[in-house]
């Protein structure tokens, strides 16, 4: 349902001056790194996330490539102004989007398969990526589309967004993304085009990250370690894993050891001088273990994850701008994070073990309230007299009884709209108003996943066994039932075998193929692949002799049924 009538709520756009001057932070520039050869792009084509540079006796070593080709682009073609050597190695920091989307700028997957660039991560990259972009992604990938405004009309809410936590506004471009072949199991110094590198494991914003050092130089390369010029994101918004607080706090440790001269993050500017990258590894350490420490310490005391949220504040004294601003991470979101990964997601009182479903409670709520009616008016008042969270909490009491009930829509959208007008923080403010355009029926979560998941998912880069082990999260238990299926995949061309058993409501894939298969198919990976983009069915790829079939086209066809197409409608906020 489109809500199309004018609102009974206009909300006037507004932006908090921190948020619009933190801008200046994240501009499009080019650095020079002192006078060495060292450069460091700031969001090229305004973009998310920087590229650098690293220029050796023969050859170039980039650091991160942004979150799409066409921004990778533009730095590629700012270097190539500086120095026509050709790219030897691309280092991926971490596995997350926006550092490993644009390597097709700077280097090509012929390259990269004859051995003359090497693209250099963590042991633990493929892990993270195939658990966090790929297993999760349909809903991460919708979050992180709320979080980052990338829904937001750029001349309209996403006006001043662009300011961000870390870049631009995030838009929706070409990825060239190339799949690492040198991987580090701990610490490697490498010496790469005659520049000396030390490659690192930290682990801490994400658990295959990496940072680089440049011992001749001083310049330490922290990757999202330190998350650019803003308080980190402990836990992010859109969904994550848990982020190892131990871990980040070691690997800030571990650099303060180098006393460097020059740090470079991967979001936002540079930092220039041994005290000043002091200052800010010494503060960002500090206050990551700050918010860590103080949860355990609440948590001990009884507090549950919201009473966290409330208790616990930042001191002055870790105030350092811009690097401790909360712009991306809060602490009232990062703290309940700890409750989660520590404890339990449950805080301990029975009556909330197994609660009356939400839908039923509120419906019950509301009657005991005195109805619908009664509900929207204190709804109503409460956001005329300035208490848009109130309001937001009562009309969405109305919104979960009946999702077709327009005007508590309206009026939920409205107060969020007036609280993230308010807000500074970036991600904060991305749910606030994209929600609001969900409830007025302008922003289909469906749509937009499956937009973003035809112009982000690519199985050509995923290995196949990663992309068969997706299909674990996608079985229909109750179709499987008590049946037993052993589903046989023989790969011409990349020599592969693997197989499919499902029992017991699982899939266990393994990487031989098992004697007593149902069915064994022959096909080439590329066929896979656009099953995998369904632009081909089982049937048809059989008809086109594209697969052959060797035993049981029955298990076949139970097979496809048990793989769940459905892949539902997942509103955040009208619901
Ligand atoms: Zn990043």
């Amino acid at each position: 349902m489109a809500i199309t009538e004018d609102t009974p709520y206009p909300v006037e756009f507004s932006a908090p001056k921190e948020l619009i001057d933190h801008a200046q932070y994240l501009e499009e520039e080019l650095f020079q790194i002192g006078d060495h050869k060292v450069w460091d792009y700031n969001t090229p084509n305004k973009g998310f996330g920087n590229v650098i540079m690293i220029e050796g006796d023969d050859g170039l070593i980039i650091v991160d490539t942004t979150t799409a080709h066409e921004h990778a682009q533009v730095a590629q073609q700012a270097f190539a102004k500086l120095t026509s050597k050709p790219v030897k190695a691309i280092i991926y920091t971490h596995h997350h989007a926006d550092h490993i989307n644009g390597a097709g700028a700077f280097t090509s997957a012929e390259e990269v398969a004859n051995g003359e660039v090497s693209v250099i991560a963590s042991d633990t990259f493929l892990r993270e990526m195939s658990d966090e972009n790929q297993a999760t992604a349909p809903i991460m990938g919708l979050r992180a589309s709320y979080m980052y405004g990338q829904l937001l009309d750029p001349n309209g809410d996403g006006r001043d967004y662009h300011i961000s936590c870390c870049g631009y506004q995030l838009q929706a471009q070409t990825t060239s993304y190339l799949a690492p072949n040198h991987f580090i199991s701990d610490s490697e110094t490498l010496t790469i085009a005659g520049v000396k590198l030390t490659l690192f494991k930290t682990g801490g914003e994400s658990a295959s990250h990496l940072a680089v050092y440049l011992p001749d130089s001083k310049i330490l390369l922290s990757g999202d370690e330190i998350q650019g010029p803003n308080y980190p994101n402990l836990h992010s918004l859109r969904g994550t894993k848990p982020r190892d607080a131990q871990k980040w706090i070691a690997a800030l440790d571990r650099m303060r050891t180098f006393d460097a001269d020059y740090l470079v993050p991967s979001h936002g500017q540079p930092v220039i001088g041994k005290q000043e990258v002091a200052k800010v590894l010494t503060t960002y350490r500090d206050v990551i273990q700050f918010t860590h420490d103080q949860s355990i310490r609440y948590i001990n005391k009884g507090f549950t994850p919201d009473e966290l949220a409330n208790a616990i504040t930042l001191p002055s004294r870790l105030s350092h701008e811009p690097w401790t601003q909360e712009m991306y991470g809060t602490v009232k979101h990062n703290v309940r994070e700890y409750y989660v990964a520590y404890i339990s997601w449950w805080n301990g009182d029975p009556a909330e073990l197994d609660p009356i479903p939400r839908q039923e409670a509120a419906r019950r709520m509301v009657a005991l309230m005195g109805g619908r009616d009664q509900v929207l008016t204190a709804a109503e008042t409460a956001f005329f007299d300035d208490d848009p969270q109130w309001a937001s909490e009562l009309s969405a009491l109305l919104v979960r009884i009946d999702s077709q009930d327009t005007r508590a829509r309206q009026l939920k959208a409205a107060a969020l709209r007036t609280i993230g007008y308010a807000t500074s923080n970036t991600n904060w403010r991305g749910f606030y108003l994209t929600s609001a355009l969900e409830l007025e029926g302008k922003v289909v979560p469906q749509q937009v996943r499956q937009q973003m998941m035809q112009s982000l998912f690519k199985p050509e880069d995923i290995g196949t066994a990663q992309l068969l082990e997706m299909l674990r999260y996608r079985i229909d238990a109750d179709e499987l039932g008590d049946d037993q299926l052993k589903i046989a995949y023989r790969f011409s061309d990349t020599e592969e075998n693997f197989t499919l058993e499902l029992r017991n409501g699982i899939l266990q894939l393994h990487s031989v193929l098992l004697q007593d298969s149902d069915v064994t198919m022959t096909l080439a990976r590329t066929t896979l692949d656009r099953v995998f983009q369904q632009q081909l069915d089982y049937a048809d790829a059989i008809a086109q002799d594209l697969i052959q079939v060797d035993g049981s086209l029955l298990a076949l066809r139970q097979f496809g049924q048990v793989i769940d197409q459905d892949q539902g409608n997942p509103y955040l906020s009208l619901r």
